[in-house]
């Protein structure tokens, strides 16, 4: 994989985690992790044993997950290894596959004698294995999307070709899908599944052009019996991805293949996006995925809680479910966050202990963005539309990280949603100012009540106390 070790987003998350942990938990179980790689989406991560290897997946892995993925901008899944046993079996990495590879292995291998050499690489879908359409639930919200993603899985090229699946960040785009390819290896283990994300797609494509390798780029991908490309908003603006994709897409749909995408937003709403991709990826069926009601957030949390085989007060899941509205990922790391520090503290798993660890900054309400950038641009003396503007104007800027802080602090919007109400501004660039707000706060006074005073407008600390 072309896609560069990022060594540096271990080191970030880190960071992060030491802020909102307790000292020891986080020597003794994030610090002695260390950094083994990262593609593919997936950052793999050695523990020094077994003992520990388990903790870290049982009480950090989704938070780890959930930072991960919020810093890198695209989903992360983390893969925790044991230091010695990883070691000593690497020249044996068949060991290590699970079910679905091995069985994904033995389909490749024997279905195209040519490929020998690299039978691994070809079509390993690289599925999460929670990602499963038992593990979902279906409520309102996603009815329809799930119905369809069932019948794709079921007969698949018929009907809905290709199924396009549209929603929020954090909605159940991925874990949808990838249910598809699951489902699908059960009912036909020969089947030939093709996960991708859009990003991988065009790192590949980079790579073919470069080694001049696109007969096999091409090969590879059109050989998909079902091929399922995620966040095919991210081929915005890149000419020559779509123009390969489009290839591939008809190739695939000319020869009866099942074509699932996902995406932030509708075909037709995707920005720099080639009109007959547009109608390409409408015309099977779009289904979208909404956030989910309140019932739905508490069935969610239920089902997790059973699988994690722990019993939660209802009032307590209640209080999850209330609080984490717009975002399912976020949601899962409130509720992991409440069970781990349950275990670390000892105390018992009630709305009462666990409050305050769910809302580290102790403003338990939610203001809405766009208040936020009222309150700021009116104690700033600035204006709205310069906070959203690339202004470096000093007070501008200073507005802006400020707003940025204080919608981290006031809201559950994700970094890049920060970023998108002050007119798309990166992640990176929103994590930044925050952690210059917090930093200057404690040394510049003045600063510091002006902060006190927008969130005197917003009743942030006053709501807080009831
Ligand atoms: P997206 O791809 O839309 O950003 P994901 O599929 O990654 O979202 O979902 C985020 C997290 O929420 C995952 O851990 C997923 O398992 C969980 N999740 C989302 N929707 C559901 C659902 N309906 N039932 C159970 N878990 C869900
Ligand atoms: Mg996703």
């Amino acid at each position: 994989m072309p896609v560069p070790t990022r060594n540096e987003l271990w080191t970030k998350v880190q960071q992060l985690l030491q802020k909102n942990l307790s000292k020891p938990s986080y020597e003794t179980w994030i610090r002695p992790a260390e950094f083994f790689d990262f593609k593919d989406g997936c950052l793999t991560l050695l523990a020094p044993n077994s003992f520990s290897s388990d903790w870290l997946r049982k009480n950090y892995s989704q938070t780890i997950e959930e930072i991960a993925s919020e810093i890198f901008g695209h989903e992360v899944r983390v893969n925790i290894k044991v230091k010695e046993e990883f070691s000593s079996n690497k020249s044996n990495k068949k060991k290590t596959f699970s079910n679905v590879e091995a069985n994904y292995i033995a389909t490749t291998e024997n279905s195209d004698v040519k490929s020998k050499q690299t039978p691994i690489k070809k079509f390993l879908p690289s599925l999460n294995l929670r990602y499963v359409f038992n593990r979902f639930v279906v409520g309102p919200n996603s009815r329809m999307a799930h119905a369809a993603a069932m019948a794709v899985a079921e007969a698949p090229g018929r009907e809905f070709n290709p199924l396009f699946i549209c929603g929020g960040v954090g909605l159940g785009k991925t874990h949808l899908m990838q249910s598809i390819g699951h489902y699908r290896l059960e009912i036909d283990p020969g089947a030939k599944v093709a996960y991708v994300s859009t990003e991988t797609f065009t790192n590949d494509l980079i790579v073919a052009i470069r080694k001049d390798g696109m007969q096999a780029f091409r090969n590879r991908y059109r050989e998909a019996d079902l091929i399922l490309v995620d966040d095919i908003q991210f081929i915005e603006g890149k000419e020559y991805t779509q123009e390969e994709f489009f290839h591939t897409f008809n190739a695939l749909h000319e020869a009866g293949r099942q074509i699932v995408l996902t995406s932030d937003r509708p075909p037709s709403q995707i920005p720099r996006l080639q009109e007959r991709l547009i109608s390409r990826f409408s015309m099977g069926l779009i289904a979208d995925i909404q956030a989910p009601d309140l019932e739905t957030r508490m069935a969610i949390l239920q089902k997790k809680a059973e699988h994690e085989r722990m019993r939660l007060p209802r009032d307590l899941i209640q209080f999850i479910a209330g609080r984490f509205t717009s975002n399912i990922r976020e949601l899962e790391g409130a509720f992991t966050r409440a069970v781990a520090f349950a275990s670390i503290t000892g105390l018992p798993m009630t709305v009462e202990s666990v409050a305050p660890m769910l809302d580290p900054t102790g403003q338990g309400v939610q203001v809405k963005p766009k208040q936020v950038l009222e309150k700021v641009a009116e104690v700033f003396g600035v204006t709205e539309e310069e906070m959203r503007s690339p202004s470096r104007r000093r007070p501008v800027s200073q507005a802006r990280q400020v707003g940025m802080y204080l919608m981290r602090h006031g809201t559950d919007l994700s970094l890049p949603r920060i970023g998108e109400s002050f007119g798309g501004k990166d992640h990176t660039t929103v994590m930044y100012a925050i952690e210059q707000v917090e930093k200057k706060l404690s040394s510049e006074p003045q600063l510091a009540s002006q902060v006190q005073k927008v969130k005197d407008l917003l009743q942030i600390d006053s709501r807080k106390r009831r």
